[in-house]
C-alpha cells in the first residue's frame, strides 16, 4: 500500500482526530508529510516533517499548504457531534465552503498531483433515512438532493465542486464519503465529540449500578468504521485512480442501543440508560453499501466494532483516569475495586 514515488503529502485538519491518524500511518509508509490546522493535535504531539499553522479559510493558508507537495488530503472542517452540526448551520457552512473553495483553488494553481476530499454519509436525502431498518446507501444516491441542513449541503456542493475541477481543469481527485469513523486520540467532550467517544465518557464517569443518558430513544440505527480502517481506505483510494465519490465505512448496522451495551459490557459496569427525547438524533437510520468500494479497491474495513469499541473505551477511561474522572472498574488493568474516583 502507498504509492513510493510519490514523497511530498500534506494532510490539512491534521491537528484534527482523522487528520492526526493519517499523518502517523503516512509517515510510516516513509512519505515526507506536512501537517496544516488552525491547532496541534491535542493528545500527542503530530509526527509530521512540517506544521504549519493556518487558518485555510483564508486562500494564503491554502497556498501555503500545498506549497512543493504531490499529495493533498484535504480533511479540514468545522465539525462536531449531532449536537454541534444542527445548531451552526450559517457559521459551519460559511467556515467549510471558504476551505474547500480556496483548497481546490490553491492546489489547482500549484499543480499538485492528486487531491482527495473528504465527504460525508450526511450527504445522502434524509427521504432514503427515516426506517431504522434502512437500505444501505448506494453512492449514486445522493441526487436528488436532500441532506443534512447545513453540514450535509455544503458537503455535496464541495463535491460537485470537485468534480467541476476535475472535469474542467484536470484535477486528479478523490471523493470519499465516511460513514462515522470512531477511535482514540477524538474529541470526547465539549460538544464536538461524536456518539461512541460521548458514550464512552458518559460510561467511563459513571458509577457502578447508575444511570447515562442517551441522546433519542436510542432505536436509530448507524455503522460505525474504526479508524485504522479508515485510515487504510483513505489510502487505498488516494492509489485507486477512482474520481467518483466512494463510501468508506462499515456495512455492520447498529441501533445507538447496541452501541451503548457494547460499551458498557466493555466496561465491566452494570448500567441502565435513560432516554432524553428532546434532544436530537439525526436521520432514523443510515447504513453504507459497500457494493462499490468492495469493486474498486477489492477491500473493506475489517475492524468489528466490538474490537474497536474497546480500544476507544480504554483511550478515553485512561484520559478521564488522568483527570481524576473516571469511575472502576480499570478497563486495562481489570482492577475491580469499590467504585470510587481514583
Ligand atoms: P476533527 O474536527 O477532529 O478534525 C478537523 C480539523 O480541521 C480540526 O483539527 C480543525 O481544527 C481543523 N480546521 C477547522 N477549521 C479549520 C480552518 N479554518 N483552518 C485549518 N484547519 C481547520 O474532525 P475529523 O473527525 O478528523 O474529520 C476529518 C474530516 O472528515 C472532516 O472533513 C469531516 O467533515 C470528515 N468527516 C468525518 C466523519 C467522522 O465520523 N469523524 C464523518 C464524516 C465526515
Amino acid at each position: 500500500m502507498g504509492t513510493k514515488n510519490i514523497h511530498r503529502v500534506v494532510v490539512t485538519g491534521a491537528g484534527g482526530f482523522i487528520g492526526h491518524h493519517l499523518v502517523k500511518q503516512l509517515k510510516a509508509l516513509g512519505y515526507w508529510v506536512r501537517g496544516v490546522d488552525i491547532k496541534h493535535p491535542e493528545y500527542e504531539l503530530t509526527q509530521s516533517d512540517d506544521f504549519i499553522i493556518a487558518d485555510l479559510r483564508e486562500f494564503e493558508g491554502c497556498s501555503s499548504a500545498v506549497k512543493d507537495v504531490d499529495d493533498v488530503y484535504n480533511l479540514a472542517a468545522d465539525m462536531g457531534g449531532i449536537g454541534y452540526i444542527t445548531a451552526n448551520h450559517a457559521i459551519l457552512t460559511r467556515n467549510n465552503s471558504l476551505i474547500n473553495n480556496h483548497m481546490l483553488e490553491a492546489s489547482r494553481l500549484a499543480g499538485v498531483g492528486r487531491y482527495l476530499y473528504t465527504s460525508s454519509a450526511c450527504v445522502y436525502p434524509s427521504f432514503l433515512q427515516d426506517d431504522a431498518d434502512v437500505t444501505p446507501l448506494r453512492e449514486d444516491q445522493a441526487v436528488p438532493a436532500d441532506p443534512e441542513k447545513g453540514y450535509g449541503w455544503e458537503k455535496l456542493f464541495a463535491e460537485q465542486l470537485t468534480m467541476y475541477y476535475h472535469e474542467e481543469c484536470g484535477l486528479d481527485t478523490r471523493i470519499v464519503r465516511f460513514h462515522n469513523i470512531y477511535g482514540p486520540l477524538g474529541t470526547y467532550e465539549g460538544g464536538k465529540e461524536k456518539a461512541p467517544a460521548a458514550i464512552c465518557r458518559k460510561v467511563a464517569e459513571a458509577d457502578d449500578e447508575s444511570v447515562i443518558e442517551v441522546w433519542g430513544d436510542g432505536e436509530q440505527t448507524r455503522s460505525f468504521c474504526y479508524i485504522d480502517d479508515c485510515v487504510e481506505g483513505l489510502i487505498r483510494i488516494m492509489d485507486s485512480g477512482y474520481i467518483q465519490p466512494l463510501n468508506l465505512g462499515t456495512d455492520e448496522i447498529v441501533t445507538v442501543n447496541h452501541l451503548v451495551a457494547l460499551v458498557v459490557a466493555t466496561s465491566g459496569k452494570e448500567l441502565a440508560k435513560k432516554h432524553d427525547l428532546t434532544k436530537p438524533q439525526g436521520v432514523r437510520g443510515r447504513n453504507s453499501d459497500n457494493t462499490l468500494l468492495q469493486d474498486v479497491l477489492g477491500w473493506e474495513p475489517e475492524v468489528s466494532l466490538g474490537d474497536g469499541l474497546r480500544i476507544t473505551y480504554d483511550w478515553i477511561w485512561g484520559e478521564l483516569a488522568r483527570q481524576g474522572r473516571a469511575n472502576l472498574p480499570d478497563p486495562i488493568s481489570g482492577t475491580n475495586l469499590e467504585s470510587r474516583k481514583l
